[in-house]
């Protein structure tokens, strides 16, 4: 068998793993368009506050590595175009100008995405960046050490816009947040916790500029100098647009069904709305499980199982994807946050109900001092009022107690109910936590809301 993996991204390298794991005597060509193989976006904070110093080490794979394994590696090829029918894709090779085609049994696309550029006057500006892959990387770190960026504009206030904003506040910037939502991380996390985060936001040099709307990017010579609203005015020496993301499907929109955002459509088993092509990946919606419906939520770890599955499928499983719940974490200077599910922030659009219980305690017994690393903790745990389903959480802490979320992205998968959560069996010992841990704690009280 042939299988052509398109992407070396989180999505294509899983597929490949998983394909070398229970099918090592499969012929594997797998192509990546840019220069690199397998840049981790997800290690890019890392790597722009030099916690991590070499960016090539911002990766999973290396072309060696991988041909040492059995793999064919093709970095810098394109796959331009694909004939379903012919069971062909057309290839480009950027480094030498030459063109192929290459006929495959099973195809595998793991395209992602790109940042999505605002549509406004002035997106041309030199100096407005994204934050995805290798060479947004690169470029962004020399600004980190730019002397002539003073002020940098950050559009969109989800995870990937604030570790951006934090990387510049951190570099000695002042960092402006624009957003259209009305709250930092507004999708992330409600607003008792974002409140806090803000706090700390502002506290280094982090201006929220949120409830507003970009209008325009105005320059001088080529480059961008101020970013404009409909409330206001921001000196902008540098741009990061993080709103958003766009699939990387044009090539593929007279070959397979896409929807409206040009995110390709596939089944319960990941195939494709053709025969022997599935897809995976931030291009693809996955199996949201406090709605069942799908829903768009990209993340490495959605990807990562997509690529198992796939990888099993193409050799005639019937595995079905399983769903998820967008859980993610991320710090915030001294703050650690993590959340699931479903929050007041995405409960509309969802068409959901919801009702919510917030605890705040302390992580530790109260007899440990807050100097002895015992922390303030809140947790909100968001339900169904009709039948007491758990729905969602948000967890937030100087502590990192952010791994308490994987149990209720756990129980949010398994339809758990809060009465499950109530008296769950969780581990005690007081230089950890508490002996009710505050999952029990907030289970107990939603409980007793419901009764
Ligand atoms: P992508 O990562 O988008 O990669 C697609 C790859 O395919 C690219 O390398 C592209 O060049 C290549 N390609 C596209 N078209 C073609 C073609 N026609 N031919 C050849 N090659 C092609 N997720 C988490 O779970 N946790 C995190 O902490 C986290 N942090 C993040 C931080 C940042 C700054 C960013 C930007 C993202 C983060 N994510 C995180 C999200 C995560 O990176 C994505 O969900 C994941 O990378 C998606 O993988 P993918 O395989 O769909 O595609």
């Amino acid at each position: 068998m042939k299988v052509i993996v398109v992407g070396s991204s989180h999505g294509g390298f899983e597929t490949v793993r998983g394909i070398l794991a229970e099918h090592p005597e499969t012929e594997i060509q797998w192509y990546e368009k840019g220069d690199f193989l397998s840049f981790l976006s997800c290690g890019m904070q890392l790597y722009l506050e030099g916690v991590v110093k070499d960016v090539n080490s911002v990766s999973y794979a290396t072309p060696e590595g991988m041909r040492a394994a059995g793999v064919h590696v093709f970095v810098e090829q394109e796959i331009t175009k694909v004939d379903s029918a012919a069971h062909k894709v057309h290839v480009v090779n950027h480094a030498d100008g030459s063109e192929r085609d290459e006929d495959y049994d099973k195809l595998v696309l793991s395209v992602g995405a790109v940042p999505a550029v605002l549509p406004v006057e002035g997106h041309d500006l030199k100096n407005i960046y994204g934050m995805r892959g290798r060479d947004w990387a690169i470029k962004l770190k020399a600004k980190t050490v730019d002397p002539d960026v003073k002020n940098v504009v950050v559009i969109g206030a989800g995870y990937i816009g604030i570790e951006a904003a934090e990387v510049f506040a951190k570099a000695g910037k002042h960092v402006t947040v624009i957003d259209i939502l009305p709250r930092l991380l507004n999708l992330y996390l409600d607003e008792e916790f974002t409140e806090i985060l803000t706090d700390e936001m502002l506290g280094h040099d982090i201006y929220p500029a949120t409830g507003q709307t970009v209008k325009r990017f105005e320059g001088h010579d080529g480059k961008v100098t101020n970013v404009i609203t409909n409330q206001g005015e921001y000196p902008a020496d540098l741009v990061i647009q993080a709103a958003g993301i766009k699939a990387n499907t044009d090539f593929l929109k007279d070959v397979i069904e896409l929807d409206d955002h040009g995110l390709i459509k596939i089944d319960d088993y990941l195939q494709t709305s053709e025969k022997d092509i599935y897809a995976v990946g931030d291009a693809t919606l996955v199996p949201f499980a406090p709605t069942g419906q799908n829903n768009r939520v990209a993340l490495a770890t959605n990807a990562r199982r997509q690529g198992r599955v796939a990888a099993k499928n193409i050799f005639g499983a019937k595995k079905i994807m399983p769903s998820v719940s967008g859980s993610s974490a991320l710090s915030v200077f001294q703050y650690h946050f993590a959340s699931t599910g479903v929050k007041a922030g995405t409960s509309d659009k969802l068409g959901i109900e919801t009702k919510s219980i917030l605890v705040q305690d302390t992580v530790q017994p109260k007899f440990v001092s807050m100097d002895d690393k015992n922390a303030k903790v809140w947790f909100k745990l968001t339900y169904a009022p009709s039948d007491g389903r758990v729905l969602g959480a948000q967890i937030l802490s100087k502590r990192d107690v952010t791994a308490n979320i994987n149990v209720i992205s756990l129980a949010i998968q398994q339809k758990l109910k809060v009465t499950d959560l109530a008296y769950a069996d969780f581990f005690f010992q007081p230089g950890f936590d508490r002996p009710w841990n505050i999952i029990n704690i907030a289970a107990q009280k939603a409980v007793a809301q419901l009764e």
